[in-house]
């Protein structure tokens, strides 16, 4: 395998592997793969695990333990809770008491704050509440770094990354989605670690794109490895987490990393240029604003136009027609029955019956392998 490579983590200190290890894909119902993915992603190098109690219905640290044992120290393992009103510092100590106990190790690199948002930032510093607790552990050497994790606006995780809290923000980006590079770009400069989530945009990514891929100077050769250098491009990010179950989606994704020298300034520009281009060629189609809902058939027009753009803009038109084909019939453009109560309210004067037809013949049963029978 190749050799990792590894960034700063904000000012921590910590060099952090560039392919961070995701715990919440590990496979529920055979534990003996999910150590050996974890004992893989170790050996190659992978030095960041994140994970918590929730996830993969409760087993997600249970699976996890056994690949970590008798290693962790070295490793930066993060835990992750959330914090709500019946939160206290005690309740906080005893989640982060719990999830150690899980894992097996008595010292997290890491605890997160999860599903956090700026709203819930009163929750949190409340006197006697979940950052008393943090903070407490932390003087205590259970933990070093406390770091949050969300999918709040991106002016609100800005705002969360300059409260001087966090060691780390861990937040989604990837080539569809780049809402929060204005978030990456301040916590870099705030020397705050940057952990990127859904870099594949959950599975999204690992349906061939041909165009995607060949914005990758000298292009790549799958889609979801474009994916992965496209966050690694950005130098503002300190590590791409991906939810990994295979050893070899493991082998795979480090090989890609580790093979990945980074992207000169002007290939950053033009890349970010065209998706600037693919996303205005979207909004011009349809933005998913919603004010023609709600249709009296049930049609999810806003969600089946959504499909079809990443299908024409992007070019994940595998992808599309999966979940097209998996939503419920009866929201598909087929039960539109031509009413054309929804037209008169669209602000981009969409021609809906007519591109709901093209969509079924796009998507539909008839342009795929599924059959309704196989539903
Ligand atoms: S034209 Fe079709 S999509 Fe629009 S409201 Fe009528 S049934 Fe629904
Ligand atoms: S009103 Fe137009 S732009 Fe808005 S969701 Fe409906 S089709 Fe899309």
């Amino acid at each position: 395998m190749a050799a990792m490579q590894y960034r700063a983590l904000g000012k921590t200190g910590l060099k952090v592997s560039a392919l961070a290890m995701g715990c919440m894909r590990l496979p529920e119902n055979d534990s003996d793969l999910a150590a050996a993915v974890v004992d893989a992603a170790v050996e190659a190098g992978i030095n960041y695990f994140e994970t918590t109690r929730g996830y993969i219905n409760g087993k997600c640290q249970h699976l996890v333990a056994p690949g970590l044992k008798g290693r962790s120290r070295g490793l930066i393992v993060s835990g992750k809770a959330g914090v709500n009103e019946e939160t206290t510092a005690d309740s906080y100590r005893q989640e982060i008491d719990l999830q150690m106990q899980i894992l097996g190790v008595d010292y997290l690199e890491f605890f997160q704050v999860g599903w956090f948002s700026l709203e819930k930032l009163p929750l949190l510093t409340k006197d006697d509440g979940a950052l008393t607790a943090l903070d407490k552990a932390r003087s205590e050497g259970i933990i070093s770094h406390i770091g949050f994790t969300g999918h709040d606006q991106p002016e609100n995780v800005v705002k969360l990354v300059e409260t001087g809290i966090f060691d780390s923000v861990t937040l989604a980006y990837n080539m569809v989605n780049r809402s929060y590079a204005p978030a990456i770009r301040r916590a870099a400069e705030l020397g705050v670690g940057v952990v990127v989530m859904c870099p594949v945009a959950g599975g999204m990514l690992a349906a061939p794109a041909p165009q995607l891929q060949e914005l990758i100077p000298g292009g790549s050769q799958t889609t979801a490895a474009a994916a992965l250098q496209f966050v690694l491009a950005n130098l503002g990010v300190s590590c791409a987490c991906s939810g990994m179950n295979t050893l070899q989606m493991v082998e795979e994704n480090v090989a890609t990393v580790a093979s990945f020298s980074g992207m000169h300034d002007e290939d950053w520009l033009r890349m970010n240029g065209v998706l600037d281009q693919f996303a205005t060629v979207g909004d011009r189609f349809c933005t998913a604003c919603g004010y023609c809902m709600d249709c009296p058939e049930g049609v999810d027009i806003p969600g089946i136009f959504r499909l079809y753009n990443y299908a024409k803009v992007y070019g994940l038109e595998d992808w599309a027609r999966l979940q097209y084909q998996r939503m419920d019939p009866a929201k598909r453009a087929e039960a539109c029955v031509k009413c054309g109560t929804c037209e008169p309210n669209c602000p981009h004067k969409i021609s809906i019956m007519d591109q709901l037809e093209e969509v079924a013949e796009a998507l539909g049963v008839s342009a795929g392998t599924q059959s309704r029978d196989s539903e």
